[in-house]
């Protein structure tokens, strides 16, 4: 099936207040034009290089997500154009995205990432510690950054029930920092494997790749 078959299918069971974001990370440019082509606009990428590549090489009304760990030295390449980062776990990485952004007059929106996985491999804030983000006068003071919701990775595992309870944690973690800070509104959690399922427990953003672009090959 083609890219643009693969995209408009999905597109189609996609909820209006859903939000897709292409996960774009490996492929080439020619992949991610044609689900340009189809009407494509938002593009998830894991590697800020990679990212910055295909953001001089493609039309300029793309938004692009920053879906990967994010090393604070890199936070400069991406700072005058990303629209949205999705793994912030930290006030440090949130001080130096606010610093790059004040050198280009931008507000750059960001989502903390909660860690809802049993694994130790994914990365995140626990609930307590993304409070205290929200909560520190530090915080307060960060006039260029945008904190709009929460991010959350389930793990990598087959059990559908175990992915469910992380996903309703993370629903949970998001109901009660709401509470706190009118801002969050975004919930990005659900990929190719799993985005109905995250949906049904409160997605309002969905990072799908190999759904839409094929496996990825990572020789
Ligand atoms: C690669 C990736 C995805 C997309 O994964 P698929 O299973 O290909 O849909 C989503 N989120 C993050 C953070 C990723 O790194």
């Amino acid at each position: 099936m083609s890219i643009k078959t693969n995209l408009l299918k999905i597109k189609s069971q996609l909820p209006n207040h859903v939000t897709l974001v292409a996960v774009s990370k490996t492929k080439p440019v020619s992949d991610l034009m044609e689900a340009y082509d189809a009407g494509q606009r938002i593009f998830g990428e894991n590697k800020i290089q990679e990212m910055v590549d295909k953001h001089e090489q493609m039309p300029k009304d793309i938004q692009w997500h920053m879906i990967g760990h994010v090393q604070t030295n890199k936070v400069k390449y991406m700072a005058e154009f990303v629209d949205l980062i999705h793994g912030v776990d930290s006030l440090k990485l949130l001080k130096e995205i606010n610093k790059q952004a004040q050198k280009h007059n931008r507000i750059i929106k960001c989502l903390l990432q909660i860690k809802i996985a049993k694994e130790d491999s994914k990365f995140g804030l626990s609930n307590n510690d993304a409070l205290d983000v929200l909560i520190s006068d530090d915080f307060i003071d960060l006039k260029h950054i945008k904190v709009v919701g929460l991010m959350g990775m389930a793990t990598f595992t087959e059990n559908m029930k175990q992915i469910k309870d992380e996903f309703i944690n993370l629903k949970t973690t998001f109901d009660i920092l709401k509470t706190h800070n009118k801002d969050l509104k975004i919930i990005s959690m659900g990929m190719s494997g799993d985005y109905q399922l995250a949906i049904d427990c409160g997605s309002t953003m969905v990072r799908v790749g190999s759904s839409i672009f094929g496996a990825r090959n990572y020789n």
